[in-house]
């Protein structure tokens, strides 16, 4: 196993960290304070900057504009994007672009790639991926309810979705839906693409999420199908096949989701240890002068390498071994990691004082934002018992 990072990629990651530093983290008062119209024009003005210097979806292959080398690579690129929220999307890899595009280009016909992976890559629309219902449980996507039946050429839709992410403005939805009641249940979905000027889709709101209720990109949308109709040919991938479609969406994700995650753990990181530094607490000393802050400083770096060891590691058997080899794996990383990066945000938070629970700095966004990784993409408890199920199972 060699996850050896070459000169040319720490180049490219050097290039990629200075222009978030540069260009990205000052844009992050206006996401703080909510001023949305400026934050997206100064946001699209500098996805095409990116676009020019060669680094745009670094996701996708070059065959549709994007700039992807191997899952490592991606890996360590989300890492760095992560330390920012504005991050992955001024590099045109940001969820749920990037999974469905991903989608599309594996799946996709050549209708399909030429009317919604083109633009979709280019980053001249956006879409979002609507499969969790507010009123089967989410964890077990087999319970699904809402449908769609297929009535001459056309599919008509119809059910209830929400935490439909980036639905608001987005131009067409990855819905998944039961096409097959009966079928064995694994085989009971599909995933079928929707535009969202569809006079039978409607988004109901936008949820509020711990006080916040989002814009645009970035929200999540309750959303309705009501006999939406959409040509047969949307159908993505093959009929009854939306759960496999679902698994390989979220097995490469999984992996940006955790760097991402690592990257938040280490600009927290980052921001408590200046902070600290700066802190006096005495005339002679500073809060890094006390032990407690100083532990919480090495537990913290040492959860992040240990997590960082562990998500490189799968993203290399991914790439090396297959998607397979690693599904155990891909698990204890998403949980482990979920609950890593809320240890670090809450100490960074924690070492600020009343500080930390103002918009004032970047920690109290996360600290609300990233609650949620211990629940999407599959929540903790279904993780944890996916591993150990497996470990027990091998036990003679
Ligand atoms: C910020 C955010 C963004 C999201 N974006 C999207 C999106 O873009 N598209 C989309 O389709 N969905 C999205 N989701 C939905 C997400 O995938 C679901 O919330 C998730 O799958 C859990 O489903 P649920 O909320 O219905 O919880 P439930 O399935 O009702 O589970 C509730 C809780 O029960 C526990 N639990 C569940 N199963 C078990 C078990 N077997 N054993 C023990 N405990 C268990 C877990 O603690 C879980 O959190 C998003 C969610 C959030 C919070």
């Amino acid at each position: 196993m060699d996850y050896q990072i070459s000169e040319q990629m720490q180049q490219k990651l050097q290039r990629i960290d200075d222009f978030l530093k540069t260009h990205i983290i000052p844009l992050e008062p206006l996401l703080l304070t909510g001023q949305w119209p400026t934050l997206m024009e100064n946001l699209n003005g500098l996805r095409k900057k990116v676009q020019e210097m060669g680094l745009w979806a670094a996701n996708l292959p070059k065959d549709v504009g994007g700039s992807y080398t191997t899952l490592v690579d991606l890996a360590l690129i989300a890492e760095v994007l992560g330390q920012s929220p504005l991050g992955h999307y001024v590099f045109g890899c940001q969820a749920p672009d990037a999974g469905n595009a991903e989608l599309l280009h594996l799946h996709g016909t050549e209708e399909q790639i030429e009317h919604w992976l083109k633009p979709l890559a280019a980053g001249k629309i956006r879409s979002c991926f609507a499969m969790t219902e507010p009123h089967t449980a989410g964890s077990n996507p087999t319970l699904l309810d809402a449908t769609a039946v297929l009535d001459g050429d056309e599919w008509v839709i119809n059910g209830r979705k929400w935490f439909t992410t980036s639905a608001e403005g987005a131009s067409f939805t990855v819905a998944m839906v039961v096409t097959d009641p009966d079928a064995e249940k694994h085989s009971r979905a599909s995933m079928i693409l929707v535009p969202l000027d569809n006079p039978g889709y409607r988004l109901i709101r936008n949820i509020p999420v711990m006080g916040h209720k989002g814009y645009g990109y970035f929200s999540h949308g309750e959303v309705e199908f009501t006999d939406c109709r959409v040509p047969a040919s949307n159908l993505l991938g093959k009929r009854g096949q939306g759960f496999a479609l679902a698994q390989e969406r979220l097995g490469p994700g999984r992996i940006q989701h955790c760097m991402r995650w690592l990257g938040i753990g280490k600009r927290s990181l980052n921001e408590m240890c200046r902070y600290v530094k700066s802190r006096k607490i005495s005339s002679t000393q500073t809060l890094a002068d006390q032990q407690l802050m100083q532990a919480m400083i090495a537990d913290s770096t040492a959860e992040i390498a240990a997590a960082r060891a562990l998500v490189l590691e799968t993203a290399w058997t991914v790439e090396n071994l297959g998607f397979k080899a690693a599904r155990e794996n891909i698990s204890l990383i998403k949980f482990y990691t979920a609950n890593i990066l809320q240890r670090v945000v809450d100490r960074a938070l924690q070492s600020h004082g009343a500080l930390g629970m103002t918009d004032d700095t970047i920690l109290a966004h996360f600290y609300r934002e990233e609650r949620a990784a211990r629940i999407y993409d599959g929540p903790d408890e279904v993780h944890r018992l996916s591993v150990a199920r497996k470990i027990l199972k091998q036990t003679v």
